[in-house]
């Protein structure tokens, strides 16, 4: 059994979190491989690392003073070698981080010495390897990431390795220089770690026990997510962003391994499993419910629009042309409306209604303000009634639907309601299902 833990910055931003970590580590053996984040914050007020390591740089880029800040980075790492009782040579490290800054080092690499740092640091307190991941994760030198390679590298290097730390968010270009993923992206070297050594288990300890099937600042209280799937998880990435990279999810996601989102302050805790099949036991006709104010909808009538071959390309490459992602797209015979996020499209909603008039001789109807909610649960496919009861418990708090779009894989019900009705059809839905289930 093999496990690769990864924990993010909250777990690691002080020696008393990192005295957690070990207890949690030490508790499995099959706990083996550890990536690990930059410090984060400690408390709300503070600054994470990462944040401050970008300031560096941009200090030195317009020529104002760095070295306080550096400082700063500096004594909290300082604090922690000093506190865990470990010697990584410290302040050599932080002085050849000062000169590589003087010679012109990029943002990325002086971001990166983050969880470098961090990795050094957690290997020698845990005993573990300490293996860098520049010249394993690596990218193309256009700075896309090489997939496959990575995977061969990773594989290679940790082969004799019973157990090892790896810093997370970063990897190498073709000429040796670092190169980062987006912010949060050491759940991504997690994910690449685990498909590598073909682990059992990708843990994902960070300061949450894992989703709950509503957001707790609309739902009182609501009922953990014990288990996903990662199809699922999809349908509700407006919930899922804060707690788990996106991208984290297709390494692990090809070999079926399941992510664990655990909480380093409540170990005991289990958290929400992420994995391809859920085997359908708790009979819950819902997983989750999540949504995000600001849509807008571009509604196009057109007579006889279905019969006209291509006319919905057309309309759709306007959007295309402005760079501007779809999200959803609820149709009729004559009908088609186009929901994206305002702030994908706010600089030029004219222009765009404008082009679609005259390009396809139809009239368009913007509606603003609109809350899209995603109700989602792999048990509701082929369940009959369910969005039956979906309606009317919004019917029955009066809230009145915009738009409605399901998909083919019965997975997921998503409506649309004004803004001001978002936290009130959410709690709707959320009695519905849950709360008077039970
Ligand atoms: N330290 C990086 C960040 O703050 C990467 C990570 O924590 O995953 O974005």
């Amino acid at each position: 059994m093999i496990k690769v833990v990864k924990f993010g910055g909250s777990s690691v931003a002080d020696a008393i979190q990192l005295a957690k970590v070990k207890a949690i580590i030490d508790e499995d053996p099959a706990r083996r491989y550890v990536v690990v984040s930059a410090p984060g914050k400690r408390f709300s007020a503070d600054n994470k690392i990462t944040d401050l390591l970008y300031l560096c740089k941009a200090h030195m880029d317009h020529n104002i003073g760095y070295s306080q800040v550096l400082q700063v980075i500096g004594d909290r790492y300082k604090a922690i070698e000093l506190n865990l009782g470990v010697n990584v040579n410290m302040d050599a490290e932080l002085q050849k981080i000062d000169e590589d800054l003087r010679n012109g080092a990029s943002s990325d690499y002086m971001a990166s010495r983050g969880e470098y740092l961090m990795a050094k640091l957690t290997a020698a307190y845990l005993g573990y390897d300490f293996i860098d991941t520049a010249g394993l994760v690596v990218f193309d030198k256009k700075g896309r990431f090489l997939d496959e390679e990575t995977n061969e590298n990773l594989k290679n290097a940790l082969d004799g390795h019973e157990r090892a730390v790896l810093p997370g968010f970063y990897g190498s270009l073709p000429d040796g220089k670092i190169k980062t993923f987006s912010r949060g992206g050491s759940d991504i070297t997690g994910s690449l770690v685990a498909r590598a050594v073909g682990a059992d288990m990708y843990e994902n300890w960070t300061d949450v026990s894992g989703f709950l099937m509503a957001d707790p600042r609309i739902v009182e209280s609501p009922k953990p997510i014990e288990k996903v799937t990662y199809m699922e998880l999809r349908e509700l990435s407006y919930m899922g962003a804060s707690v788990l990279h996106e991208d984290a999810v297709f390494p692990v996601r090809e070999n079926n391994i399941p992510i664990n989102i655990r909480n380093t302050n409540e170990p005991e805790n289990p958290g929400t499993v992420i994995m391809a099949d859920v085997p359908d036991e708790s009979g819950d006709i819902i997983t989750g419910i999540a949504g995000r104010k600001d849509f807008v909808s571009f509604g196009i009538f057109k007579n006889m629009m279905s019969s006209e071959v291509g006319f919905i390309r057309r309309v759709l490459s306007i959007f295309e042309s402005y760079d501007v992602p779809i999200e959803h797209i609820p149709s009729g015979v004559d009908t088609i409306s186009i929901v994206v996020p305002l702030d994908k499209v706010e600089d030029h909603i004219q222009d765009i209604i404008e082009e679609i008039e005259r390009k396809l001789r139809v009239h368009v109807v913007l509606q603003e303000g609109i809350a899209v909610i995603a109700t989602v649960g792999r048990g509701m496919s082929s369940r009959p009634g369910v969005s039956g009861k979906l309606f009317n418990a919004l019917a029955e708090a009066n809230i009145n639907i915009k738009m409605i779009d399901q998909g083919s894989s019965e997975m997921n019900i998503i409506v649309g309601v004004d803004n001001d009705d978002f936290a009130d059809a959410i709690r709707a839905i959320y009695n519905a299902f849950v709360t008077n289930e039970n």
